[in-house]
């Protein structure tokens, strides 16, 4: 196969829902459809359970999945499908922000009956900032949720969102029928328990047709064509709109029951992107380029406590990688080749010779990468769009055992590294302070210091209400000056050396902003 239709074939995306709206049984449904599984339950959720936030084993548990789900690879009619795992917790949504830089679509999951909830604000709001092409799948529909039109509202009102159903349910709950394929034309009935055979299901091509009154009653029948005529006011789907982000066709279904979900993957085929341009400090990269270039956007620890070295994931945004060809870590301005980069399949990771662009290849690292690392064939640049977010909770970090300080120093780093949190140093006395967007990461750090690096910590509070990166205008005038002098107590500086400043209130931030206007504070270390 030509390079180019290599490229065409494949479509990256991401699966995003807040907690228990249906992702992961909607990601297994589409491996199920896709082929690529053979039955249900053979993916593991990856989520972290409730009440285990200090089960250290469900915690390694939990990675230990995250690992096995980071990528789900599978063809269907050979379309090279490769689904990025993000996870659902919202301690972790710094993790689901970064793989969200290396998707090309996304399918955004909402509970019929929550309808949109916070998480999927704060999700959908990234990918709106980066126009990501989305696709909202409304599930649950065998339970009784909301009015079909009333979600397709509040989906418009809550996430700013353009919407244009694609299909459309028939009945809900109880009286649950089946699906109008919009986009296809054709009715898809709900035939008895299609849990187990996703094939059983009825087609009617005419929406008119007496056949659709015999099966469902004249009344579903009426309603049906009605709700249809009433979709009317929705824009027309148009694919270049949704592809650049203004437009977000919507299906419904029963990730459960099967339901739904064809529809939504035949669609999906045809409209999503294949990998896209993407954006470096000093140009615009196109997939079709013949040199390799390629960022790491995840790095995740090896789980086997013998062979502590981690596997950085690099998604490959043009020409073809291959295995033990030198390539530039242009951070380190260093050459590095790899005898054994991993592909990922369904339910398996294997060594490859090539990869394409939309491909994630993982690597073997023993301490060279960090998030947002770039690799080139030899130019030098560096891709952009991994901001570290402004942390929200606070802790001086102290090392319990002496004799092990080296090794606590190198735990730090390279969990720093691995994007778990940020390390902040503070500009009077020296003390390290971790800043995290969730609770949970301190315990995840603690835990995994002992038992991947043989050191212990111990944290103190600190009454941080938020931290900014500061830019003053001039670093020379007297009010960044006399800020930093008023200041010094509040100002750290992060693992790149940017200064940041502390604020103990939103009141004290506020303050602070007024009373030095010259200079900026920003919320995400990308400015
Ligand atoms: P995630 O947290 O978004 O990955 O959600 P899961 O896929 O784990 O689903 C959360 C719960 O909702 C599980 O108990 C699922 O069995 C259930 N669920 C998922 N899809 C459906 C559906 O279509 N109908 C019903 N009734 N339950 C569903």
């Amino acid at each position: 196969m030509k390079f180019t239709d290599e490229i065409r074939r494949r479509r990256t995306f991401g699966i995003i829902s807040h907690p228990d709206a249906g992702k992961t049984t909607l990601t297994e449904k589409l491996l199920l459809f896709g082929g690529a599984i053979q039955e249900a339950g053979a993916v593991k959720s990856n989520k972290i359970k409730k009440g285990a936030t200090s089960d250290f084993m469900e915690i390694e548990r939990q990675r230990g999945i995250s690992v096995a789900t980071s990528v789900l690879a599978f063809d269907y009619k050979n379309i090279k499908i490769n689904i990025l795992d993000t996870p659902g917790h919202k301690d972790f949504a710094e993790d689901t922000f970064r793989t969200l830089t290396a998707v090309d679509s996304v399918i955004v999951v909402i509970d019929v009956a929550k309808g949109v909830e916070e998480q999927t604000e704060k999700l959908v709001s990234v990918c709106r900032m980066r126009n990501i092409p989305m696709i909202v799948f409304i599930n649950k529909l065998d339970r009784e949720g909301k009015d079909a039109f009333e979600l397709l509202d509040e989906i418009e009102q809550k996430l700013g969102l353009t919407v244009t159903p694609l299909s459309f349910p028939i009945g809900m709950g109880y009286d649950f029928k089946g699906i109008y394929n919009i986009w296809e034309r054709n009715i898809n009935l709900f035939s008895g328990d299609s849990r187990k055979n996703i094939e059983e299901t009825i087609k009617i091509s005419d929406l008119s047709s007496q056949d659709l009154n015999s099966i469902i009653g004249d009344k579903a029948a009426d309603t049906l064509r009605e709700e249809l005529e009433l979709t009317d006011i929705y824009p027309e789907f148009d694919q270049e709109k949704y592809q650049n982000g203004s437009l977000q066709p919507v299906f419904f279904g029963s990730a459960l029951n099967n339901f739904g979900v064809r529809e939504l993957l035949d669609c999906f085929v045809t409209i999503a992107p294949p990998p896209r341009p993407k954006e470096s400090d000093t140009r615009i990269v196109s997939p079709e380029e013949k040199d390799f270039t390629g960022f790491v956007f995840k790095i995740h620890a090896n789980m086997d406590p013998k062979h502590r070295d981690r596997l950085a994931f690099i998604k490959i945004v043009s020409g073809i990688f291959e295995r033990n060809v030198p390539y530039l870590h242009t951070r380190h301005n260093k050459k590095l080749k790899f005898s054994s980069p991993n592909a990922f399949f369904a339910e398996k990771k294997e060594i490859v010779d090539i990869s394409y662009p939309g491909d994630i290849v993982g690597l073997h690292d023993t301490g060279n990468f960090k998030i947002g690392d770039t690799l080139t064939q030899g130019e030098i640049l560096q891709y952009k769009g991994i901001p570290s977010f402004s942390p929200e909770h606070f802790r001086y970090i102290n090392n319990a055992d002496p004799m092990k300080s080296k090794q606590l120093a190198k735990g730090i780093d390279q969990l720093m590294d691995e994007g778990v949190a940020q390390l902040f140093t503070l500009e009077l006395n020296g003390r390290k302070v971790i800043g995290t967007v969730g609770a949970l990461q301190y315990e995840v750090i603690q835990y995994r210091l002992e038992h991947e690096y043989g050191a212990k910590c111990t944290y103190e509070n600190l009454n941080v209400h938020k931290a900014c990166w500061v830019s003053p205008k001039d670093s020379e005038n007297d009010e960044f000056k006399d800020f930093k002098r008023v200041k010094s107590k509040f100002l750290a500086k992060d693992k790149q050396g940017q200064l940041v400043f502390f604020a103990d209130s939103s009141f004290s931030l506020q303050m602070t902003q007024q009373k030095y206007p010259s200079i900026q504070f920003h919320f995400t270390s990308e400015f």
